[in-house]
């Protein structure tokens, strides 16, 4: 079949490379003009390291692990005031994202026809295919779309209605860039709470970089999606006062090249298909950052998505059956979400520590599918 996945970051390179596998022809239309670089460090637990492996790409993984050491968590003049475990913070793989989609990227690319600087515009879905539009170039016919497009998904939002329907803020907002590492850290991160902020600062990059998150409880909020500085207003007011080293967090933000900012959200929907169309990671089931768990999510449900398709007679039996294996997975994983995001902005006690160090099933029965050429 030739499907078209929209997104190319985890989710959407993962399944073309599984989709290749089994012998269709991938097509990826990604919004960015290149591979995307920047972004937090993000950990794989459980089955999605057997997925990593299934691929072959564990060894590749393990050559870019970020190697942090335990979190330390200090207060307004920068003392220690708790520690939280390496194993609760990194997982037992942490990676750049920039790295992981990196090492997707070049596992596909000879395989998959990417569509870089684009994106989907229309979807008009007929029993024998979806005829696609694009912001450029011409409209196309594939046999499946597979949104793998994120939090503010396209393809849900042509396919499934208006993202409102879907998103359920958690009460947070983030914040998140890179700068020198000013603080001088060696493989460690610092975490700054006071009840209702959170400033985060990690080194990275051989210690060369310091990746900053600086998050807040906010109501929802109305702001351009598209103005920087209207975002970066937003952060500093609602770090105005704040201790430790924020002042020149918030400096080194203005000046940042890869400013992200997002509220924390998770998508829940009763289903991840309609038609001819499936969602896949954040697109469908994002657990928002806290749960740290997205990415594995996403890795998981690739594997799952593929494999189905390979085994099934027909696309609307495989999509019912992908789901049926991830439901208790992506639950267990979006409850997590939440309860991470309620402590998140408490003072640090080491009740609040034990409940992010709490154990979490990672693991899903994996089937074998059918073997893949
Ligand atoms: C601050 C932060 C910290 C995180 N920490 C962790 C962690 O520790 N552990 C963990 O597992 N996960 C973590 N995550 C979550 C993780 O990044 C995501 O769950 C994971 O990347 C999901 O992958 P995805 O491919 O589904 O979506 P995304 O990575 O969001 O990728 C979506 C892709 O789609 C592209 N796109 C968007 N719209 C369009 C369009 N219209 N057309 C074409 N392309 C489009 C985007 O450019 C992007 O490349 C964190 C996320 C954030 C924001």
């Amino acid at each position: 079949m030739r499907i078209l996945i929209s997104g190319g970051s985890v989710a959407g390179p993962a399944l073309a490379y599984w989709l290749h596998r089994y012998g269709h022809q991938p097509t990826i239309v990604e919004r960015a003009p290149a591979v995307r670089d920047g972004g937090a460090a993000i950990d794989f637990r459980g089955s999605a390291l057997d997925v990593l492996d299934r691929m072959g790409l564990l060894a590749d993984m393990h050559r870019h692990q970020t190697r942090m050491s335990a979190m330390t968590l200090v207060d307004d003049g920068g003392a220690a005031v708790a520690t939280l475990p390496a194993a609760a913070i990194s997982g037992e793989l942490e990676v750049l994202k920039a790295d992981v989609t990196r090492v997707l990227y070049e596992a596909t690319r000879d395989t998959t026809e990417y569509l870089f600087d684009n994106t989907i515009t229309t979807l008009d879905q007929h029993p024998e295919g979806v005829r696609v539009g694009f912001e450029r170039g011409e409209a196309r016919t594939f046999d499946l779309v597979v949104g793998a497009d994120g939090l503010h998904s396209t393809v849900r939002r042509l396919a499934f209605g208006p993202e409102s329907r879907y998103l359920r803020h958690l009460g947070i907002y983030g914040a998140l860039f890179t700068t020198t590492n000013l603080l001088g850290l060696d493989h460690a991160g610092l975490m700054y709470n006071t009840p209702g902020r959170s400033a985060l600062a990690f080194s990275a990059r051989g210690n060369s970089e310091l990746r900053v998150g600086l998050s807040f409880v906010a109501e929802e909020l109305a702001y351009d999606r598209h103005d920087r500085t209207q975002q970066e207003e937003i952060v500093a007011k609602h770090f105005t006062d704040a201790g430790w080293e924020v002042p020149r967090l918030l400096e080194a933000m203005r000046a940042a090249d890869d400013f992200f900012f997002d509220s924390s959200s998770q998508v829940l929907m009763d289903s991840w298909s309609a038609g001819r169309v499936a969602l896949l990671g954040d697109a469908a089931y994002c657990a928002a950052p806290t749960s740290g768990r997205g990415t594995s999510q996403a890795l998981i449900g690739a594997y799952v998505l593929a494999g189905e398709l390979a085994e099934c007679a027909d696309h609307t039996t495989a999509f019912a059956r992908y789901e049926q294996q991830l439901r208790d997975y992506v639950e267990r994983n979006q409850r997590h979400g939440r309860a991470a995001a309620r402590w998140f902005f408490q003072s640090p006690t080491d009740e609040a520590v034990d409940s992010l160090a709490e154990v979490v099933d990672d693991h899903v029965p994996l089937k074998q599918y059918r073997s893949a050429s």
